[in-house]
């Protein structure tokens, strides 16, 4: 699905401005180019700074993902009380509102998705998802029934409660802390406290703009969510977002082990360390059956488009029907080895079943493949014949 341009334009003179958020959200990013021109005029160059302000936004970048988004909005994985604590105060310092404001709007993006009800609905355009949906009222603006669970846990609470006096203070306090170091408070103040909330926020409504409407569609295009692996790269991960939009439970975004996504490997890692659990992966077979799915949903249509018959894309059919067999087989490897391991059998039966089950896989994952590109060659004739 594309954004529809067929939703009302909004009227300016009635919209109910949040002149708080449109004042910050506006002129911070004036006063950081104001700054940056006054910093490479005025002021000597050094790269303390420049790196102060990238170590600070991957962090502040990677809490709100792997904390905000994929713990607090989706309960993907469970964390311990010091994870949680050190979410919440690093969050609060990358500006984004608290965990809990920051859950609600995003819980109901996923729920209503695309339509008036969603707070950054594609279809009412680029710049509204980006930036304009911050700056006004709407009925769900401080609408916190969504997020009851997350008011229970006394660390949320107690962040959203004094969101302000944190957010505040560590934006100051830890720019100022590393600027006497470093002897230079007005530089760090600009790079690392500044410029870098400033990258933090764009970056982040990126997830919500170009997301929705740059990339590609492989697990669904029943919604405008798209996957970007070259947004990915300055999201934190967050670029996978038709991946996300088709399995929100996962705590992963970028599932093959080569996808960019520092907030998976974050997850991974306290995991491994005892300070998280429960992490939730969507197996295999259900992930490449969605994207088998999506793409055979999509060859009537194309079909429908050209002068063809039917029978010309019947190879196709023969090879997709080749794939769903396969795909069958891997969901019932993967019940056989869950349920090895859950009977404690032999550590030699459950190897056996593992390596059947990745010996499955890649043979599904091979030929979905070579089918999409078949499909893709197959669209392109049509076009050239047509
Ligand atoms: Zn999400
Ligand atoms: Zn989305």
């Amino acid at each position: 699905m594309k954004p529809s341009p067929q939703t009302p334009k909004i009227d300016p003179l009635k919209v109910d401005v949040l002149w708080l958020n449109a004042i910050f959200l506006f002129s911070t990013p004036a006063l950081a180019v104001l700054g940056l021109i006054w910093w490479f005029v005025r002021v000597p160059f050094s790269w303390a700074p420049i790196a102060a302000a990238f170590v600070l936004f991957m962090l502040s970048g990677v809490v709100i993902t792997a904390g905000y988004h994929r713990l607090f909005s989706h309960r993907t994985y469970k964390a311990s009380a010091p994870v949680k604590i050190f979410f919440a105060l690093i969050g609060a310092a990358s500006w984004q509102n608290s965990a809990i404001a920051w859950s609600a709007h995003h819980r109901r993006h996923h729920r209503f998705v695309d339509t008036d009800k969603d707070p950054y609905n594609a279809n009412r355009g680029f710049w509204y998802t980006h930036i304009l949906w911050n700056c006004q009222r709407s009925e769900y603006t401080g609408d916190f029934t969504n997020v009851q669970d997350l008011f229970d846990d006394p660390i949320l609470a107690w962040q959203h409660k004094y969101y302000w006096p944190l957010s505040i203070a560590f934006n100051l306090a830890i720019p100022i802390a590393i600027g006497l170091y470093f002897g230079d408070i007005a530089s760090m103040l600009l790079w690392a406290g500044l410029v870098r909330v400033v990258v933090g926020h764009h970056t982040t409504f990126l997830i919500n703009s170009w997301a929705h409407f740059f990339g590609d569609q492989p697990y669904s295009s029943e919604n405008t969510a798209r996957d970007s692996a070259f947004l990915a790269l300055f999201t934190h991960g967050e670029g996978f977002h038709n991946y996300h939009h088709a399995f929100e439970a996962d705590y992963r975004n970028g599932r093959a082990w080569y996808h960019w996504d520092p907030g998976k490997w974050l997850i991974y890692l306290l995991e491994k360390v005892g300070l998280a659990s429960n992490l939730c992966r969507i197996p295999d077979d259900m992930v490449l059956r969605r994207r088998f799915e999506a793409n055979r949903m999509r060859m009537p249509e194309m079909l429908a488009q050209s002068a063809v018959t039917p029978d010309a894309a019947e190879p196709l059919e023969t090879t997709a029907s080749r794939i769903d067999e396969a795909l069958t087989t891997l969901r019932l490897v993967r019940g056989e080895w869950q349920a090895a391991v859950k009977e404690k059998r032999s550590s030699c039966q459950i190897r056996e079943l593992k390596r059947r089950m990745r010996l499955t896989r890649r043979t599904v994952s091979t030929a979905l493949e070579e089918w999409e590109q078949s499909v893709q060659r197959f669209a392109s004739s049509l076009s050239l014949a047509s």
